[in-house]
């Protein structure tokens, strides 16, 4: 049977390398993505891969719009856990909805989307799933407490699924990327941006491409040992 993947935030940045690296192996993927139509029309005509607007935030729409991915082109056995956003400030100035959106994005999504695609792998005995982390949740980040919360939440989220899941033939992995070359990064302001670069052992951003190449691993047949792992890619920032 063919193998369906969903890849959230799967039109641009570390997403969309995501989405290409798993589609030139031969699996059918959908990528998510939220509001930037321009992007996502662009994304698919170029890589002949589907995109489908939800917002992994809404578990309603979620729910719907896995039931109309399966019924279209099969159950979903690969799910990467990509789309996250941030919402920048120090905790004395962060705003609720600052706060409640990132949750939302990165962290409620996790359940919205999990919960909607792990019957029918438990059914299948297969399934491969991985949470897009950050090294911000490793190690904390200055204006991040609401998005090192969500992606640290992640690692105990995957490794908790892992238990659950590990003898029905799934697995639950966490890549956590250091500062990636993507939108997301360029966003940072210049001379922040150089002082960071600075402090990492490999003197450069990382690429999308770095990031998909692990992950195109993690969703094998050969990667069925790998469980409840976490896997940093940051240049040596943070050496676990
Ligand atoms: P980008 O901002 O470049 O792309 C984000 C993607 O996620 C877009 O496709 C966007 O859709 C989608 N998205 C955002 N919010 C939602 C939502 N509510 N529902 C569905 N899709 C959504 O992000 P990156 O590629 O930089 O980051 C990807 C992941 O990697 C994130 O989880 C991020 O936290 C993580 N990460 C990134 C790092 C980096 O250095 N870039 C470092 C560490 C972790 P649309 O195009 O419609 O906006």
């Amino acid at each position: 049977m063919d193998k369906i993947a969903l890849v959230t935030g799967g039109t641009r940045g570390i997403g969309e390398a995501i989405s290409k690296k798993i589609s030139s192996s031969g699996i059918k993927v959908v990528a998510n993505y939220s509001s930037n139509d321009e992007a996502a029309n662009k994304f698919s005509e170029k890589n002949g891969i589907d995109a489908v607007k939800f917002d992994v935030g809404d578990y309603d729409q979620c729910s719907k719009a896995i039931k109309e991915i399966e019924a279209k082109h099969g159950n979903i056995s690969i799910l990467i856990n990509n789309a996250g956003i941030t919402r920048d400030a120090a905790l004395h100035k962060m705003t609720l909805q600052q706060w409640n959106e990132v949750i939302n994005t990165n962290l409620n999504s996790a359940f919205n989307l999990v919960s909607s695609v792990i019957g029918n792998m438990r059914d299948s005995g297969f399934g491969r799933i991985v949470h897009i982390s950050s090294v911000n949740g490793q190690k904390g980040q200055f204006g991040q407490t609401n998005y090192a919360a969500t992606k640290s939440a992640l690692l105990g989220f995957s490794k908790s699924l892992a238990l659950e899941v590990a003898s029905k033939g799934i697995t639950s992995n966490v890549v956590a990327p250091g500062y990636i070359n993507t939108e997301m990064v360029a966003a940072i302001r210049e001379d922040i941006l150089k002082s960071i670069v600075d402090t990492i052992p490999s003197k450069r951003l990382g690429e999308s491409d770095e990031i998909a190449d692990l992950v195109n691993f993690l969703i094998t047949e050969q990667a069925a040992y790998i469980n409840g792992a976490t896997f940093s890619i940051n240049g040596g920032l943070r050496m676990d």
